[in-house]
């Protein structure tokens, strides 16, 4: 049988790391095996469900690059087909209707927690529901077998063994007429073809239900693998905090989908000690058996480094395209300053997102009124004569150089070190601050030389008047 996996995510929320982790495990094992991976909204929910977020998946999914061979299938699309299988299992006797109030369904669960036992509902209706039928509206039941036990082999965690005495005849059709995740799902996962059900651990213990269901029908079962929750670095529940965030959000942050993607495979995968792959590489060593059974602790700092060394490695033209959106948020004209391919030379190993790029290359392309108030005091007003000696060394250097070359400018600066009382160490913190208003910047002479020879000299000047004011005050 052909491989084929899903995602089915619900449209109640966000698409996360989580459930992004989830969509790439499943997304990979198909690719890896040469098989199908589908894609289906789990939209039963009706007051929970909503449109757009559906489609905010599929784009944070399209900018993952995670594409589906089949789908988006809509469950609330497929009504027709549950009730069809509903009304056959009514007829077969492998599902019932009850009409248990939620007082009596209440009454029972107290009693049974006095009893110490685990709440479940005790089949009152399975033969008695004639006499009630003009009370209300009935949901309906699937007769749960009584005896025995469902065995699964969990690609992940081993064999998992649920008592059947443990499960009750779970609802799978609510009284409003809509029917339930677990009926749902079942009947998906068997008219989808599906091999392999690839999800959230927090979806194990509806395993066994979706089992029985599954050979009430005498549909194949898939083979399943429950991947492990993601938890903050203080070990508890994924929240905002940790950067439980909508998956777009990391695009907003600046990372790139690769690194993104990378961190996410680590995130409960391994592969030896290798830490970076390539998509091939994650395409052609994916393997099931070898996620981890333990939950993952989700780490911004890696991500940051695995991100920082995709930005130095991919393609400068490639990254390029990334980064202009980010430059647009920062109002940027790139017209106005180096072409972003150089921009990412020069900034990517200093950076590890796209958006610290964009942040921190303004003075590329458009001047700036104020200097960072710190290194001010320090280079600029506690050792006035100083910086402005070094300052007026350097913009001779430079205002004598007739083709502007990164050499030429580099020598300017070690020449005009050379006539300080300090050497470099007098003119390298001045400059600095006057070409770029801050200390965060690449080497001098490459900064120079991209800034330019009328915006750096432009800018000296600037810097000494500055300076000078504040003499004169
Ligand atoms: N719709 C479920 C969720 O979003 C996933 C169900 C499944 O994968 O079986 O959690």
């Amino acid at each position: 049988m052909k491989v084929k996996t899903r995602f089915s995510p619900s449209p109640t929320g966000h698409l996360h790391v989580g459930g992004a982790r989830t969509a790439l495990y499943s997304w990979l094992f198909a690719r890896r095996q040469n098989g199908k991976f589908v894609l289906r909204i789990e939209d039963t929910d009706l007051h929970r469900s909503h449109k757009n977020i559906s489609d905010e998946i599929m784009t944070d999914m399209r900018w993952l690059n995670l594409d589906w061979d089949e789908g988006p299938y809509y469950q609330t699309k497929r009504l027709d087909r549950y009730n069809a299988i509903i009304n056959q299992m009514l007829q077969d006797h492998s599902a019932y209707k009850c009409y248990c109030s939620k007082q009596r369904l209440e009454t029972l669960r107290t009693k049974q927690m006095a009893h110490g036992l685990k709440p479940r509902y005790d089949g009152y209706c399975r033969d008695y529901n004639e006499d009630c039928t003009k009370q209300k509206k009935p949901v309906i039941r699937f007769r749960n077998p009584d005896e025995g036990f469902v065995i699964f082999e969990d690609q992940i965690h081993g064999i998992i063994k649920f008592s059947n005495q443990e499960l009750d005849d779970f609802i799978i059709c609510r009284s409003d007429g809509i029917p339930t995740y677990n009926f749902c799902v079942v009947i998906d996962d068997w008219d989808m073809n599906i091999t392999h059900v690839i999800r959230g651990v927090d979806h194990i213990n509806n395993t066994p239900r979706q089992i029985n269901l599954l050979k009430a029908l005498n549909a194949h079962i898939p083979i399943y693998a429950h991947v492990s929750m993601i938890f903050g670095p203080d070990g508890k529940k994924l929240s905002k905090r940790h950067g439980a965030i909508r998956v777009m959000q990391y695009r907003n942050e600046g990372y790139l989908p690769e690194a993104l993607l990378n961190y996410l495979l680590r995130l409960g995968w391994s592969h030896g000690n290798q830490e970076i792959f390539s998509m091939n590489e994650m395409k052609n060593l994916f393997t099931l058996h070898t996620i981890n059974k333990s939950p993952s602790i989700m780490n911004l700092k890696k991500l940051q480094w695995l991100n920082q060394k995709y930005i130095n490695a991919l393609s400068p033209a490639y990254i390029s395209k990334n980064l202009q959106w980010h430059m647009e948020q920062e109002n940027l004209d790139i017209e106005n300053g180096p072409c972003l391919e150089d921009l990412v030379k020069l900034l990517g190993p200093r950076c590890h997102t796209l958006k610290e790029i964009a942040e921190t290359c303004h003075y590329f392309y458009e001047e700036f009124n104020d200097y960072d108030l710190d290194a001010e005091k320090k280079y600029f007003f506690t050792q006035l004569e100083v910086a402005q000696k070094s300052l007026q060394s350097i913009r001779v250097k430079l205002a004598a150089i007739l083709n502007w070359t990164l050499l030429e400018v580099r020598n300017a600066i070690n020449a005009s070190a050379h006539e300080q009382f300090g050497g470099m160490r007098t003119l390298a913190m001045p400059l600095r601050l006057a070409i770029t208003g801050s200390l965060k910047a690449p080497a001098m002479d490459i900064t120079i030389y991209t800034v330019g020879q009328i915006r750096s000299l432009a800018r000296i000047n600037k810097a000494l008047l500055h300076i000078q004011k504040y003499k004169d005050q």
